[in-house]
């Protein structure tokens, strides 16, 4: 059912924010990482806009991947977590899948399988405890791997960063040399750069020899992954994202305020001076968050305004008294052009990522 929130996409952001991945890293390759349904605009859509711009995609896991090549999709895939079974291991030969090998159990599937893959990736966990073989064990994965016939194309490595988007967390300097330290005897290509790594020049992050891969993401989608508030992030490229999806929603009521009158459930905003509510249909219901406290930034006719009180299943309330020409029918947008996603998230208590997947499958492109 159509609902009276909208979002719109952009799929020349989502060029431009490669291409500023691209500044921070040059030469080095990129995939262009759309799990998670493209962080919430759509795995095909995603796919779409970035596969010319790309180097390859990287999905989570086998079943995006197979999606991708069913709609016609050619280039280098990536999948993130690898097979999760033996039929796995032998739909990534048959549609030509790069997976990330991060556990035995998969070692196993793959000695078990009558196919060899001939580009793997090994994932190693360097301090994030996530994903991945323990350096100690590099050299007899490579050695299990290959006995098996596998990785003749390719026998790539990656490692993950706890710590990227905050650069001077000592974490950082460990992850980085532990990989660097373990790969330096493999040849092979290297992977460590999510988006808050390329912005902290981590592209070629693990020092050793070897042509290094980045994996952006959030920022490919225009929010900046840096711990700091948008507002205060520098001038250049680190300004320069710009926002794949804006999500609005119509005004449909407002309310006069007089001093003292509450709005919303559990009555926890209260007006202080005469003013004016408007009733926007975007709730959580939407994919908004529900936890999104007053004075979290809505914006009314190019006019960043307070949200106030609880935030309902479908609906939320805006202080509307610094905008006396808003009425019944404008859109306001939640976020997205003229408002940064991570403005709105930082606000909630949460990040960029979660909002942007959470309107996944609620909202239609439109309007
Ligand atoms: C999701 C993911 C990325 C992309 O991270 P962003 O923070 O969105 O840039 C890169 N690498 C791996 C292994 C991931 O899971």
């Amino acid at each position: 059912m159509r609902r009276a929130a909208s979002i719109q996409l952009h799929p020349e952001a989502l060029r431009h924010n490669l291409s500023v991945a691209r500044r921070l890293a040059p030469a080095v390759p990129m995939w262009s990482v759309i799990k998670a349904e493209g962080y919430g605009h759509g795995l095909l859509w995603a796919a779409q806009a970035l596969a010319d711009d790309s180097d390859g995609l990287a999905v989570s896991q086998v079943c995006e991947a197979r999606a991708l090549r069913a709609a016609g999709f050619e280039g280098a895939l990536l999948v993130l977590q690898g097979p999760r079974d033996l039929s796995e291991v032998h739909a990534c030969t048959e549609f030509d899948l790069q997976p990330v090998l991060h556990h035995s159990a998969q070692l196993d599937h793959l000695e078990a399988a009558s196919v060899v893959l001939p580009v793997v990736w090994i994932k190693l966990n360097t301090g994030m405890n996530r994903l991945g073989f323990e350096p100690a064990q590099a050299p007899k994965v490579a050695t299990r791997l290959q006995a098996a016939g596998h990785g003749q194309g390719g026998l790539h490595w990656m490692t993950h960063m706890a710590c990227a988007d905050e650069p001077e967390h000592p974490q950082n300097a460990r992850q980085l040399d532990a990989f660097a330290t373990t790969v330096a005897a493999f040849p092979g290509h290297r992977s460590v750069a999510n988006s808050a790594a390329l912005f902290a020049g981590w592209g070629r992050g693990g020092a050793a020899a070897g042509e290094y891969w980045g994996r952006p993401g959030i920022m490919l989608y225009g929010a900046h992954p840096a711990s700091v508030p948008a507002e205060h992030l520098p001038e250049g490229p680190d300004g320069d994202l710009r926002p794949a999806m804006t999500v609005q929603a119509p005004i449909i009521a407002t309310q006069p305020l007089a001093p003292g009158s509450t709005v919303g459930y559990g009555a926890t905003w209260t007006a202080d001076a005469p003013g004016r509510v408007g009733i926007v249909a975007m709730g959580y219901a939407d994919g908004y968050p529900r936890h999104a406290p007053s004075g979290t930034p809505v914006l009314v006719n190019g006019e960043l305004c307070p949200l106030i009180g609880r935030v309902s299943m479908d609906m939320l309330a805006v202080d509307l008294s610094g905008v006396p020409a808003a009425q019944v029918g404008d859109r306001v947008t939640l976020w997205g052009e003229g408002l940064p996603v991570e403005r709105v998230a930082r606000a909630a208590g949460t990040i960029s990522y979660e909002l942007l997947t959470r309107v996944a499958d609620r909202l239609q492109p439109g309007n």
